[in-house]
């Protein structure tokens, strides 16, 4: 695989396959339904967090060295916020299986985004651009900052019909990484057609080999 850096980060794993930021986010643990080895945990602390950020677009670099800067000098709020981000992230990751299911979403799980959620909207103004009309929204430089692209989007694909095509890799490796189908016959059944879809076909084929 080829080794991808962001802000001095390996992000070699950080595939961006969900089809939508608060996806990829989701997506930034590896296995995480395999029970052994422990899932492969990508947010081991806020520099990684920002990097990931970095390189999944939402934040910019000057943002992001902004954010690195801040994070040394406040090492123990930036340790509770990549807490916090990797609970919110498994809220998210629930709740979206939820919504592409049509079942309500753990209670838990809705007050936890949505402790979020104010901050993530704050200062809302309408613009005019290139693209036409659009919202935005106040771009603070708070550690929290990684998060509230994420939330947004999160927002955005809960209340479009888009959420019922979030799936889960079919991959029975426990690689329970989420994206949007986007294929018109809605058959996409992995993550990643190079890793686990190869996996499953590979595996499929040695049954067959042995069998
Ligand atoms: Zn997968």
């Amino acid at each position: 695989m080829a080794i991808l850096t962001v802000m001095g980060m390996d992000l070699s794993w950080a595939d961006l396959v969900g089809g939508r930021l608060c996806l990829d986010f989701v997506n930034t643990v590896g296995s995480r339904l395999r029970a052994e080895p422990p899932p492969n945990e990508h947010l081991n602390d806020y520099a990684s967090l920002v990097a990931w950020a970095g390189h999944a677009g939402a934040i910019d670099e000057p943002l992001g060295k902004k954010l690195a800067r801040k994070a040394s000098a406040h090492p123990r709020e930036a340790a509770a916020i990549v807490e916090e981000a990797k609970s919110l992230r498994e809220a998210l990751y629930r709740t979206f299986l939820a919504a592409a299911e049509d079942r309500p979403p753990a209670a838990a799980d809705l007050a936890r985004f949505n402790a979020h959620w104010a901050r993530a909207v704050a200062a809302p103004r309408i613009l005019f651009g290139d693209d036409g009309w659009a919202v935005d929204f106040a771009r603070g430089d708070a550690l929290t900052a990684p998060l509230d692209p994420v939330l947004r989007s999160a927002a955005e694909l809960l209340l479009a019909d888009d959420r019922y095509r979030v799936r889960l890799c079919e991959s029975d490796d426990g690689c329970g990484w989420l994206f949007i189908d986007q294929t018109k016959s809605r058959t996409r059944r992995w993550c990643d057609m190079k890793v686990c879809g190869n996996r499953a076909k590979a595996r499929r084929h040695y049954a067959r080999q042995k069998g």
